[in-house]
């Protein structure tokens, strides 16, 4: 990364984090969403869409910022926050970017950069989740347009969102090619939501159900070409992952820094938690554990920003780090003992936030079968 350009946009991380988000955080966590207001600050402090074209109200700067935006939120304890950013900021605003037409950038990016219009992605579905290929919902073409039908689950900025990428099969008998990808007003009839699902983590986030029942889409809400819904969720998977690596990393480096303060001042049998040898040995652990994930995850954003980071690479670095990341915060949370599992202290936020990161954007175990294909073939 351009250390000038990391110090153009560090002092306004960490302005925006201090002023706009930590002193009502908690209060978000409550009411189980963001405020709109929090995202115009976002927007105003040019922190939307960093590394898109400034044609379109970006920044054009480097592709670790962003990642850096997720890091801090995330270093702070404000995991919930972190993925509604990186969903709108990492991940659909990049889509719009890259697939959309002139017109559609035009129509939604400004925008998105401003904070005034917030985005989401829907692949999920109740009986869709890993194996996406068994999706339900369905986008039949009509005289001008589109007729959309079914319903997303786990959808987070659902209930919020005024955009939404929505994936549905154009041709159930076409497989993997029978998928198209849709920008979807969430405004228009036939959009409803459900309830906010109730987590136990990540509560400022919100994640919704979706439901499209005859819904009209106009021709020009198709997002790239038809049928290529699926190839562009690969292409885009790697940026995605590397979004939950950077909130991994973050999450790490904040639990550490919590585990270090409490364990220098509380004492047991008549000395410091910090002077025991298994306090010290697992922190040097995860500073360690650590250390060698960050080297991956700057090998794998160099290579990102060459274009030649493969789906194998991403699927090593979300498994690493997501697996690191809760490993790490179980265990500085030991060290808390008994407080540690109140919400008096943070660290519990960090233990309940992080349990997530090893589902969503593809389970472990998916990961697992990514890495293994690349090594042994696909299993017959
Ligand atoms: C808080 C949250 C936010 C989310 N945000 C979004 C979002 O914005 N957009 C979106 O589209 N989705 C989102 N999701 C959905 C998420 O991507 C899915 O939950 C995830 O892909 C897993 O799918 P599933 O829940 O249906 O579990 P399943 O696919 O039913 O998996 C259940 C278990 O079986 C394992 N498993 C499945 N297949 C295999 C296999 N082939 N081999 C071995 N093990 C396997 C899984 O690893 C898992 O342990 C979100 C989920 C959560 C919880």
């Amino acid at each position: 990364m351009d250390d000038q350009e990391l110090g153009l946009f560090q002092p306004m991380i960490t302005r925006c984090l201090a002023q706009e988000v930590a002193p009502f955080y908690q209060q978000w966590e409550e009411a189980g969403e963001i405020p709109r207001s929090l995202w115009l600050a976002l927007g105003a402090a040019g922190l939307l869409g960093i590394d898109l074209a400034e044609a379109y109200g970006g920044s054009e700067a480097d592709i670790a910022i962003p990642q850096r935006v997720l890091e801090e939120m995330s270093r702070q304890g404000f995991g919930g926050l972190a993925s509604a950013y990186n969903i709108h900021a990492n991940i659909v605003m990049p889509y719009v970017q890259k697939l959309g037409t002139p017109e559609q950038k035009e129509k939604w990016l400004p925008r998105m950069a401003l904070g005034e219009c917030l985005g989401a992605i829907a692949m999920s579905e109740p009986h869709a989740g890993s194996d996406l290929a068994a999706m339900k919902t369905r986008a039949t073409r009509v005289e001008d347009g589109w007729l959309l039908n079914g319903g997303k689950l786990f959808i987070t900025n659902g209930q919020v969102a005024d955009l939404v990428i929505v994936c549905a099969k154009t041709d159930p008998s076409a497989g993997a090619k029978g998928v198209s990808l849709f920008l979807v007003e969430t405004s228009l009839p036939g959009f409803s939501r459900g309830k906010p699902i109730k987590k136990i983590g990540q509560h400022a986030s919100d994640t919704a159900e979706l439901a499209f029942d005859q819904l009209k889409l106009p021709a020009d809400a198709l997002l790239g070409n038809e049928g290529e819904g699926f190839l562009y969720l690969m292409q885009e998977l790697p940026r995605e992952r590397l979004g939950v690596g950077a909130q991994a990393l973050g999450a790490i480096e904040g639990a550490l820094a919590l585990t270090l303060e409490y364990v220098t001042q509380r004492e047991a049998f008549g000395q410091r938690l910090a002077d025991f040898q298994n306090t010290r040995f697992t922190l040097a652990q995860l500073k360690a554990q650590l250390d060698m994930a960050r080297a991956y995850f700057e090998q794998c954003m160099e290579r990102y920003r060459q274009g030649s980071m493969s789906s194998t690479e991403a699927a090593i670095l979300k498994l690493q780090l997501s697996e690191l990341q809760c490993h790490a915060v179980d265990r500085c949370l030991q060290l808390f003992g008994g407080y540690g599992y109140t919400h008096e202290y943070p660290i519990s936020r960090f233990y309940l936030d992080a349990r997530v990161q090893t589902i969503y954007a593809g389970s472990s175990e998916i990961m697992k079968e990514v890495i293994a294909r690349s090594l042994l073939g696909k299993a017959s």
